[in-house]
């Protein structure tokens, strides 16, 4: 299947590793040429450029557990511990094989016949247990309570931020990074986990500029959605809803290609 990757391999085989010992890419020793390629390619995308890089992890992440993965009986349990997909992964997942495997996958078959499993097991645990214990019990299986892609994208997240301190002291990555390219998110994380105060006024200018920029064109907005003003032509405020939407809680959750 195209879109192979094995960074993606590497990041599923970290789940392999048993609790406690010492992950296979500890925090900080992700090669930087890895993160400044993504960052790169974010640039390219539009929007915020820590979204954007999450969202080609987030994807590549889950093609590759389900092109291989989930066939390791290791990968496949860490995944039932975390109780299997959290809401937004299991649609993404299923989007995902409904894309790559057009003749009918059957992936996606095996982790819910898994799942169903695990509750029925639940289910009857629960109906065994005395009904004082059966009390204190969560009600309904918790599902995707840990699911271990929002585990990996938090941690990606982490270390996207920490290489974008220095990417963006570079002048050809400064150059292309635009107001909009953080969202409130990432704005202010980069301002919670920057070093340096220039970098983090840096970070700060960025997103004011981009917060007036987007009160000004909601308002035009706004005022342009008066009878008296109707008959003006749109501007550039016409996709200002989107936009802040956009900064303000992160673009739309739908499956990115990746265009490398
Ligand atoms: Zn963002
Ligand atoms: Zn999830």
């Amino acid at each position: 299947m195209a879109g192979h990757s094995g960074r993606a391999i590497a990041t599923l085989m970290k789940w392999l590793k048993p609790k406690g010992t010492t992950p296979e890419t500890p925090k900080g020793e992700r090669p930087l040429w890895f993160t400044r390629s993504l960052l790169t390619s974010a640039l390219r995308a539009g929007g915020c450029v820590v979204c954007a890089a999450l969202a080609v992890s987030e994807r590549r992440f889950l093609h590759s557990f389900l092109y291989e993965g989930m066939m390791s009986a290791m990968v496949r349990q860490k995944f039932l511990d975390g109780g299997g997909f959290c809401l937004r992964h299991f649609w993404m997942a299923k989007e995902i094989e409904d894309e790559c495997w057009p003749t009918g996958g059957i992936g996606m078959a095996i982790l819910c016949e898994d799942l169903v499993r695990q509750v029925q097991v639940q289910m009857s645990q629960r109906e065994a247990s005395d009904s004082r214990k059966r009390s204190r019990e969560p009600r309904s299986p918790r599902l995707g309570r840990d699911c271990m892609f929002c585990v990996d994208l938090r941690q990606k997240e982490e270390s996207l931020i920490e290489a974008l301190e220095e990417i963006s002291e570079e002048p050809s990555f400064a150059r292309r990074f635009t107001a909009d390219r953080f969202c409130a998110r990432h704005g202010e994380l980069a301002g919670e986990r920057w070093h340096r105060v220039t970098r983090r006024n840096w970070a700060s200018e960025l997103v004011q500029c981009h917060l007036a920029e987007l009160a000004g064109d909601l308002r035009e907005f706004i005022r342009k959605h008066d009878y008296q003003h109707r008959h003006e032509q749109p501007g550039r405020e016409h996709d200002v809803v989107l936009r802040a939407i956009a900064f303000l809680i992160g673009p739309k959750p739908t499956i990115q290609r990746e265009k490398s």
